[in-house]
């Protein structure tokens, strides 16, 4: 299979190029050439299958022609070591748990199959450098890539994040592992993290003297296999005689997850329709109401994993559809709430249910509320664990929320980032000393 750039100024790339490049050097993001229809047998029978049954033919369908089906078994099945269940929440409206994984975030089962998928390809690989990897993150890719890869030799991972606007729990997740992983805070925003990751690929020097990859959710190896969970969600209602009439809503940030569920919708998932839910920053429902993207600077809120004033995978959606805005927004409604309206939200739920809601499920949670019409029924993605957010959840709540052990885990760790400013060319000193 091969992967356009959506830009479409340079040639294709093999999966392992879209995978070590991240980025096209037109700066456009990779698609697969074809996104195929599974066959209608098998969604007959998904309800009698199995989460990795499931997930392994969704990933033979991109992936078959370049890695053999056992080896792509095994990266699925070691991807996929945790459960992702579908829960009621009430009547209609169900949550899709993906915070079950090490790091208790969703982003776990893209940074695992990409970690996977890398090693399979350096093992595999001409070039025996040491590889680089380059991510930005608002908080929880950070640890989701840095634990995907810790350990894997061959392998060096930078996580750069934005200096204090990271929770504790978050940073300790990846700041504190060593090895491999190194943690850059940089005085800035998340957007001067994702600028300085960007600007790093777009150096020819850079590029020339160190194997440089991406792993934010633009990477195709861990925005393809995000489609998974989708499949189950359907696989777990329908099992349940409620696969009628699904509207799937996504809290979305950079809108990775939102766009690897549109795949899933075009491979012939029977999705209704979905929600795009965000916090104050609201560019995409601004774009749903005008027609007009504008981007800008991203504003701090409690559902900080959300923070995004550009996001990455808007592109990716305009190429889904062709850039037809009536396409897009027949398809996708949108929400924005604004952080007293989650803590509204999170209070609400809580008090009726007894559900604890992280403040990015939140806004989903509620969106599928506003918006579910009499017969369809609502799944909202759980998109991360709330002890991850443990004082924001304490404090709205008014209570004290179990943490689960993995978590108290990396809490005991000790604190090892390197200061960085948010000028490219310290940055790029940085990378220097790596030669
Ligand atoms: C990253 C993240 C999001 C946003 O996901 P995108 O794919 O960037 O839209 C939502 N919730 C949580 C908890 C996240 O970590």
């Amino acid at each position: 299979m091969k992967y356009y750039s959506t830009n479409h100024s340079v040639p294709e790339a093999s999966l392992s190029e879209a995978v070590v490049k991240g980025l096209a050097s037109d700066r456009g993001l990779f698609m697969p050439e074809r996104i195929e229809r599974l066959p209608a047998g098998f969604f007959d029978g998904i309800d009698r299958m199995s989460f990795h049954e499931i997930a392994m033919s969704v990933a033979r369908s991109f992936f078959a022609d370049d890695i053999e089906p056992e080896e792509l078994d095994v990266i699925v099945k070691d991807t996929l070591s945790f459960p992702v269940p579908v829960v009621r929440v009430e009547d209609d409206i169900y949550s899709l748990e993906l915070f079950h994984g090490p790091t208790l975030a969703f982003k776990d089962v893209g940074a695992r199959f990409m970690a996977r998928l890398s090693r399979y390809f350096i093992s595999r690989g001409s070039d025996h450098r040491t590889v680089h990897v380059l991510v930005a993150t608002s908080g929880d890719t950070g640890s989701a890539v840095a634990n995907g890869f810790l350990g894997v030799e061959g392998v060096c991972v930078h996580v750069l994040y934005p200096k204090g606007k990271v929770s504790p729990i978050q940073e300790c997740q990846f700041a504190t592992l060593g090895h491999n992983i190194t943690a850059l805070e940089v005085d800035g925003s998340f957007d001067d993290c994702q600028r300085l990751v960007k600007g790093a690929f777009m150096d020819s020097e850079l590029t020339g003297k160190l194997l440089l990859t991406s792993a934010n959710s633009i990477n195709v190896a861990r925005f393809l296999p995000q489609s998974f969970y989708y499949f189950n969600a359907y696989a777990r209602l329908k099992e349940q005689g409620r696969d009628e009439e699904m509207v799937v809503c996504v809290p979305s940030g950079n809108f990775g997850n939102l766009t690897a569920g549109l795949v899933a919708h075009r491979m012939g998932l029977p999705v209704k329709r979905f929600i795009a839910a965000n916090n104050a920053n609201d560019i995409f429902l601004g774009y749903l109401r005008s027609g007009v993207y504008a981007p800008r600077q991203s504003v701090a809120t409690i559902a900080n994993a959300m923070d995004v004033g550009d996001p990455s995978n808007f592109a990716r959606i305009l190429d889904l559809y062709g850039g037809s805005h009536s396409e897009i927004s027949g398809m996708i409604s949108g929400a924005a709430y604004d952080d007293s309206q989650i803590a509204d939200t999170m209070r609400d739920c809580y008090r009726r249910t007894g559900y604890v809601l992280d403040p990015h499920g939140a806004c989903a949670y509620k969106a599928l509320r506003e918006q579910l019409r009499p017969g369809e029924v609502g799944v909202f993605l759980e998109t991360a664990h709330p002890a991850k957010f443990r004082d924001t959840v304490n404090t709205i709540l008014d209570t004290e929320i179990a943490v689960p052990e993995r978590l108290s885990a990396f809490m005991k760790g000790v604190k090892q980032s390197v200061s960085m400013t948010n000028d490219q060319t310290d940055f790029k000193d940085y990378l220097l000393t790596l030669v």
